[in-house]
């Protein structure tokens, strides 16, 4: 009797990046309902029974990836804080902008930037950012799977770039109110798609009575925490300046820290700061994209030397973890001398399994194995930048490229085919923000950012 299964996708070849990392030819994934029952060799004919089939000529099924620190609805400033701010335009351009960008702007930046990230390949998003409602409200119908956090703070992050820190503890207890009330609505929402976490947004962000109010409620609530930290050097220089240490030592001494938080980038850490992370057991996002931008990258090696667990995100408006992939092994490489640090397998471990780590989902992503949620995507090896195909890691790693990814499966659930949201109106999302160009684009050059459209 033939098995039966909702849905079969065979490749050519198949990257299961389970224990080993094999690379499988002629693979199939068998799916019933949102978990995987069968990932590795196809099986004879007629074994299964499928409900639907998707089998591509030349193609390679792999785990979707796994973005472990974005913020989806940030496109907003995409190219703005790229060239040419001295490496300031976090502060000085973005900073000052977001805080007047209305509830209704923010709907529709969520909208396309869940279109990007499914375009990109991207299964699961970590997100910590404004309006959160909106971003879930699109992720649930998109087919995401997706952390969501709130950003909290109590300065006024639009007097950063004054080195003003004055606290304001009205803003930060509203905030923080508003982001339990979003993880109190959205924690388990869409399916189990969507879970929550508690933002506070960087170290010296929030004061140390907003950091431990905060991790009150997120334990409370049984949800973990995102945040930024070792960032940048004026943060640094601050919490050296308040607290007399790094500021992993700090987040670690005021009971901020623990395996379900999730520490995004890690640029400034000292060694006494990685020790500290290390005793608490708290999960590390590196974001390959942005660092170089910045001129500044993270000591990837000897945070991972401290069994750091470590995935990769994009962060911001950069949504591509191919050159997320590539930027890693590159930088690293020229860093270390070594031409065989991190290797390929190595890393599409780091943005699939690895960040399924980092988000405490280890036991439902990030690989593909029976029993397993069944994310994964089918990138089209057709291609003559990736001829012939040999069908080894350097192969997708180095040469595949996001619109090669022609199929999204989030929970057994197609979501995107021939490279198209299939829940999503991209379309409608992008012309809703030509709509809205022209009013960002004055207040950016406003405040100094670079574009030349909408003169
Ligand atoms: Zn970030």
């Amino acid at each position: 009797m033939p098995d039966e299964v909702d849905l079969l996708v065979r490749a050519d070849f198949l990257y299961p990046m389970s224990p080993g990392l094999p690379v499988i030819a002629d693979g199939e994934v068998a799916i019933r309902g949102d978990r995987i029952v069968h990932a590795g060799p196809a099986r004879p004919a007629g074994h299964w029974k499928p409900a639907r089939t998707i089998a591509r000529r030349g193609s390679a099924v792999l785990p979707g990836f796994v973005n472990a620190h974005c913020h989806t609805a940030s496109i907003v400033f995409r190219s703005q804080t790229d060239d040419g701010t001295g490496g300031v335009g976090l502060a000085g351009i973005a900073f000052r902008m977001e805080k007047d960008i209305s509830d209704e702007e923010w709907r529709v930046l969520a909208e396309a930037g869940c279109a990007d990230m499914l375009r990109s390949g991207v299964t699961t998003i970590n997100d910590i950012w404004y309006a959160p409602w909106h971003l879930a409200d699109s992720v649930s119908r998109s087919g995401l799977r997706a952390q969501i956090a709130h950003k909290v703070f109590d300065v006024r992050l639009e007097e950063l770039h004054r080195g003003d820190y004055t606290r304001h503890a009205h803003i930060g207890e509203a905030r923080l109110k508003d982001g339990v009330a979003f993880a109190e609505r959205w924690n388990g929402a869409a399916e189990g798609r969507i879970t929550a976490r508690i933002g506070t947004h960087a170290t010296d962000t929030c004061s140390a009575s907003l950091h431990r109010e905060a991790r009150a409620e997120a334990t409370r609530l049984g949800i973990g925490m995102h945040i930024h930290t070792a960032q940048t050097v004026k943060e640094v220089a601050v919490i050296q300046q308040e607290q007399g240490c790094g500021p992993l030592e700090y987040l670690r001494d005021i009971g901020m820290l623990a395996p379900d938080v999730v520490c995004a980038h890690l640029s400034y850490a000292s060694d006494a700061d990685l020790d500290a992370m290390a005793e608490t057991g708290a999960r590390y996002a590196h974001c390959p994209t942005i660092y170089p931008r910045r001129g500044r990258y993270p000591r990837l090696d000897v945070i991972r030397a401290r069994g750091i667990p470590t995935g990769f995100g994009t962060d911001w408006m950069q949504n591509d973890p191919f050159e997320g992939m590539r930027n890693a092994i590159n930088v690293m490489r020229v860093r270390l001398g070594d031409p065989d640090y991190l290797p390929t397998a190595e890393a599409l471990w780091l943005h699939t399994m690895g960040a399924a780590t980092v988000l405490g989902l280890e036991r439902e992503i990030g690989s593909l194995e029976p029993g397993k949620k069944a994310d994964l995507i089918l990138v089209d090896l057709n291609g003559p930048h990736l001829q012939p195909y040999y069908g080894d890691h350097p192969a997708l790693v180095f040469y595949a490229r996001v619109p090669d990814v022609a199929v999204s499966i989030v929970d057994g659930q197609v979501v995107l085919e021939d490279g198209r949201p299939t829940r999503l109106d991209p379309e409608a999302a992008l012309s809703a923000l030509d709509r809205h160009k022209p009013g960002w684009s004055r207040t950016l050059r406003s405040l100094g950012g670079r574009c030349v459209c909408c003169g």
